[in-house]
């Protein structure tokens, strides 16, 4: 196990084009009448291509803000994010649109699918909204894409004739229909009984190890978060730790260590 509390080197990072997603001292604030909260402060974190980082860390420790800032669904106060390079602080709203519907996917706790679509109508949804010759594709695109991920047999359905577990794995595929850069997903096993979190976390690791797919998820269990090959640990939006190749017991150690203060 490796583990380190200096986040890699920011020029390093910038200069290798394995560097999926790169951010930059990024701090962001919220104002809460005369005080300001610091939810992110001075964050350096890089992901690197086909890896799968977990972020963890007690609640309000600002692992939420991190992904919205990475995802650019929200924006840093100052610092940088980059994706594939590109400064996205950068891009106007019209390209930061495109690029949240085409480049990142994004799965939450709650599903989010549209109650009144079937599966491959919701996963081909973001290619019909991407426009173009992806559009024209997004029937097959996405009965291939719930094919590969084991629901095959359940394009045609509505998400309330799915269980939990296949609804999430619904979102992932619609998270992974465009072919994004990056896949974020904020407590993806938060509210799946465990073995449909093993699911979903089995087919996670599937598509990092079989598709080179880049993964950064928020989580509060040491059991999805060992899935990963990384992990970092937030406290008062800021990054403390970072372990690598760690088992259940070990992330739970340090997240124990982490909550009590030590
Ligand atoms: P986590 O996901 O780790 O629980 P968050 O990123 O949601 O933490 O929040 C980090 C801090 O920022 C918390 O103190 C939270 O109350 C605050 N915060 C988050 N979003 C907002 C907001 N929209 N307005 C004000 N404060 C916020
Ligand atoms: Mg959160």
């Amino acid at each position: 196990m490796d583990t380190s509390t200096t986040p890699t080197s920011p020029t390093a990072s910038a200069a290798n084009s394995d560097t999926v997603l790169s951010l930059q001292d990024v701090t962001r604030t919220y104002r809460a009448g005369s005080t300001t909260l610091t939810a992110l402060d001075r964050v350096t974190l890089s992901c690197r291509r086909g890896s799968w980082t977990a972020v963890m860390g007690p609640s309000g420790s600002g692992k939420s803000t991190l992904l919205n800032c990475a995802a650019g669904l929200d924006r840093p106060d100052t610092g940088q994010v980059f994706l594939d390079g590109q400064d996205i602080a950068t891009l106007g709203e019209d390209a930061l649109t495109r690029m949240r519907r085409t480049d990142i996917g994004f799965i939450f706790q709650r599903f989010n699918l549209v109650a009144a679509l079937t599966a491959e109508q919701n996963v081909s949804l973001p290619l019909r909204l991407a426009g173009g010759a992806r559009a024209r594709t997004a029937g097959s695109v996405a009965a291939e894409t719930l094919e590969v991920l084991g629901l095959g047999d359940h394009l045609h359905h509505k998400p309330r004739e799915l269980s939990g577990g296949q609804q999430q794995r619904v979102a992932v595929a619609r998270a992974l229909a465009t072919r994004p850069r990056i896949l974020f997903a904020d407590e993806p096993t938060g509210a799946l009984d465990s073995a449909s979190a093993r699911t979903v976390l089995q087919l996670l690791r599937q598509l990092v190890d079989r598709y080179a797919q880049t993964v950064m998820m928020v989580t509060h269990d040491p059991q999805a978060a060992a899935q990963a090959d990384h992990v970092t640990f937030l406290r008062d939006g800021r990054i403390v730790s970072t372990l690598s190749g760690a088992d259940a017991g070990q992330i739970a150690a340090a997240l124990a260590d982490l909550e009590t203060g030590r």
